[in-house]
């Protein structure tokens, strides 16, 4: 019998147990975010996460750029935040507009406030085998997922679909630090359905909706789908889960599955950040 993830209640927990955390600390952990521009779904999502540090009680701050803004200004404003000792986590909400060279943003926040561990600080450390300050929030999310469901890694075949610096690379990564055997797909992939018909685990994340059938699809494999793709007004994920959901042992649905979870790790990155720096300044007095 397939059983569905429950990655909205999962998430859920972990905000409660947060919470609980959080309640016992001497001030408020926040967190700093930082958007550009005025890509709808880019807001929605600011806004989500807004609600959700409020909700587990973390102060955050919203920088609202415009679309025009410069690289200059953008780097300036990080490194304001870099400098500000009330700040925690500092969060650049991505996609930037074309113009700005994203790589340069990510290498500007500094390592120890690096809420999406996606400075490359912190990907060297996750590449080199060390542990990172934070953990990029999605590939993490879905670990802790499989670990609370008791869904074994060690030894099986995971396909992970997509590339990416915020998905895809970090989670197989994190796939092969657990021992699993791990495959990196992506669109030049020859032959995918042939990759995906021998795995034990499959990991989505493309951005195109219902991309994974019933076709790539054999023995019963757990899916993770990270998609968030909008089809004629509603979110739907990269696999078509009416049409694969009996073929599956386990599978989490979009919405309600992994976006739910990025959100909480975002919370218990910045939590972990705001306990790092209180051994800082607890050691040197303050954080630089
Ligand atoms: P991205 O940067 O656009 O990367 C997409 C990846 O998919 C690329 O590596 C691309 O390959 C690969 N790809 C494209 N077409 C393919 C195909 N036909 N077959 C196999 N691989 C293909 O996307 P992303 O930022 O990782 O996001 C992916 C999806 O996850 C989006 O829908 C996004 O909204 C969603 N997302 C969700 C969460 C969440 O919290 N649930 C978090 C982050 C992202 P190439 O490298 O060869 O171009």
């Amino acid at each position: 019998m397939t059983v569905i993830l429950d990655g909205k209640g999962f998430a859920l927990k972990i905000e409660e147990e947060l919470r609980e955390k959080i309640l016992s600390l001497p001030s408020k952990p926040k967190l700093a975010v930082v958007i550009v521009g005025d890509n709808p779904a880019s807001q929605i999502y600011v806004k989500n996460k807004q609600l959700a540090a409020k909700r587990v009680g973390i102060d955050s701050i919203t920088i609202e750029l415009p679309k025009d803004t410069s690289d200059i200004n953008l780097l300036n404003q990080i490194e304001i935040l870099n400098r500000d000792e009330t700040i925690d986590a500092i969060l650049v909400q991505l996609p930037l507009p074309d113009h700005i060279n994203k790589s340069s943003v990510l290498q500007a926040i500094s390592p120890i406030k690096d809420v999406d561990g996606f400075s490359p600080y912190n990907l060297g450390l996750l590449f080199s085998g060390s542990e990172p300050v934070s953990l990029p929030c999605t590939p993490k999310g879905i670990i802790k997922l499989l670990k609370h469901y008791n869904i074994p890694l060690e030894g099986r075949n995971a396909v992970v679909i997509g590339r990416s610096l915020i998905v895809g690379k970090p989670m197989a990564l994190l796939l092969q630090r657990e021992n699993a055997t791990v495959t990196l797909a992506h669109s030049k992939t020859q032959n995918l359905r042939d990759i995906t018909k021998k795995a034990d685990i499959i990991v989505c994340a493309v951005g195109k909706p219902h991309l994974i059938d019933s076709s790539y699809i054999s023995g019963n494999p757990v899916i993770i789908d990270v998609g968030i793709n909008r089809v004629e007004g509603k979110i739907t994920g990269d696999v078509d889960f009416d049409g694969v959901k009996d073929m599956t042992s386990y599978i989490t649905p979009v919405p309600k599955g992994i976006g739910p979870i990025t959100i909480a790790m975002l919370l218990e990155n910045t939590y972990e950040l705001y306990n790092f720096h209180q051994k800082i300044r607890a050691q040197y007095g303050d954080l630089r």
